[in-house]
């Protein structure tokens, strides 16, 4: 069949000359015999795919072979309801591969032009419309927009944290604020009542006011020192400048130590020293300042949450572990909040009147885990806490 005198049959319809019609538009043609499979491409079918006259095969399957696979079940599904007559024509927008490996976007039209008496088709007619230009055009845009979009959800995620960070400094900044006051203020009254007895008069009784009044004074400076070294500690982590320094050493010597650091802030809030178990010695390999910084946090904690009552810690030999309690009779902690308490700033609901920052068991969460380590909570509302830590005793680096 040739190009110029290709004429288009029907049944119903006279014969008609449709060459000049299409040669006039940029469209290239088909002309499908749905029986046989054959069809006839258009010049500028074939030209628009970059294939010179005859270089396709004219069968349906040329056809077949070069629509893009992705695009393929769609174009099959529209052309299958029109075939069954479920629509009045044929139309998509799909892939089409061209000779040279890149492929073109193809607005495709086409009807059924013969039927059977039955509906069976026969033969059908339509026009390919090299639209690539648009669908680039069209793909542009939406990707810009896509941007668009994504970026504005960035700057509004962005936004909503920095509110959320911003609320948090400044809740953080007035604790940390009047936390660090109170003790001052206590340390001010202190010095200043010390002086005065100096100055009025000086004898024994006084001077073991004296030596009262500086012991007083130094456990106000720990607190101080404490809430410090705490925010130093965060500062550190948030920067990801948080270093250890594993080092062998008898367990029993830093056990020993923090609490005869403790004892003196244990008997001015319970009455009595820290209780401890009978406990085997062992060497372990840990961060000794960090391991000291969590047994101090976790005493410390019992003091304040420990309802005036007496503390005890105990420390268990588990072979390749070591596993280190602390024990309070105090206020106890509610079920919901027993994740929580170990999130940065997160604190109890029931500690309200004792004030705290909620830094102490984030630290010490960490510091836990740098240990490969595990921490446990026990507790229950007016009964009392265990935090248990259980670390390995050579910590491999
Ligand atoms: P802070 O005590 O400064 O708030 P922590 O991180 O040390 O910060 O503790 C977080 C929270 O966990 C506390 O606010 C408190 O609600 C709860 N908590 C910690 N230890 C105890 C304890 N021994 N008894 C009851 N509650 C505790």
């Amino acid at each position: 069949m040739k190009n110029q005198n290709y004429h288009l049959r029907s049944n119903s319809q006279p014969k008609i000359l449709i060459t000049e019609i299409l040669q006039a538009s940029n469209d290239g043609f088909w002309d499908w015999n749905i029986q046989t499979g054959e069809v006839y491409f258009s010049q500028q079918w074939s030209g628009m795919l970059g294939y010179l006259p005859g270089e396709i095969p004219p069968h349906v399957s040329s056809w077949e072979k070069l629509v893009h696979p992705d695009d393929m079940p769609n174009v099959m599904k529209v052309l299958t309801k029109h075939l069954n007559m479920e629509s009045d024509y044929y139309e998509t927008e799909h892939r089409v591969k061209c000779k040279d490996g890149t492929w073109k976007w193809i607005l495709d039209r086409g009807r059924v032009i013969e039927r059977l008496k039955d509906g069976t088709p026969i033969r059908a007619f339509g026009a390919h419309t090299d639209i690539t230009e648009k669908k680039l055009l069209e793909q542009e845009i939406k990707r810009n927009l896509e941007k668009e979009i994504k970026s504005k959800k960035e700057i509004e995620k962005l936004n909503s944290e920095l509110t959320k960070a911003l609320e948090l400094r400044n809740n953080f900044l007035s604790v940390a604020s009047h936390e660090l006051k109170t003790p001052l203020t206590s340390i001010f009254l202190i010095v200043q009542s010390s002086k005065r007895n100096i100055e009025i008069h000086s004898n024994e009784e006084t001077l073991s006011k004296i030596l009262r009044s500086l012991e007083l004074t130094e456990n106000q400076l720990h607190r101080i020192a404490k809430l410090i070294d705490d925010m130093l500690e965060i500062s550190r982590i948030e920067a990801g400048k948080f270093i250890f320094n594993f080092e062998e050493f008898e367990m029993c010597n830093l056990i020993n130590e923090v609490i005869d650091r403790m004892n003196p802030l244990a008997v001015l809030e319970t009455g009595k020293v820290i209780e401890k178990n009978n406990f085997k010695n062992a060497k372990v390999k840990w961060d000794k300042s960090k391991i000291d910084q969590v047994l101090t946090n976790l005493i410390s904690n019992a003091l304040r949450y420990g309802l005036k009552n007496p503390i005890k810690i105990t420390v268990e030999d588990l072979g390749h572990q070591i596993k280190i309690s602390v024990l309070d009779k105090g206020i106890g902690i509610h079920e919901s909040d027993k994740d929580k308490i170990f999130e940065l700033f997160e604190r109890g609901e029931n500690t309200k009147e004792i004030r705290g920052l909620g830094l102490g068991l984030f630290i010490t969460r960490q510091i836990v885990d740098h240990h490969k380590g595990q921490i446990f909570l026990e507790s229950e509302i007016g009964k009392g806490s265990i935090f248990s830590i259980i670390l390995p005793k050579i910590v491999s680096e």
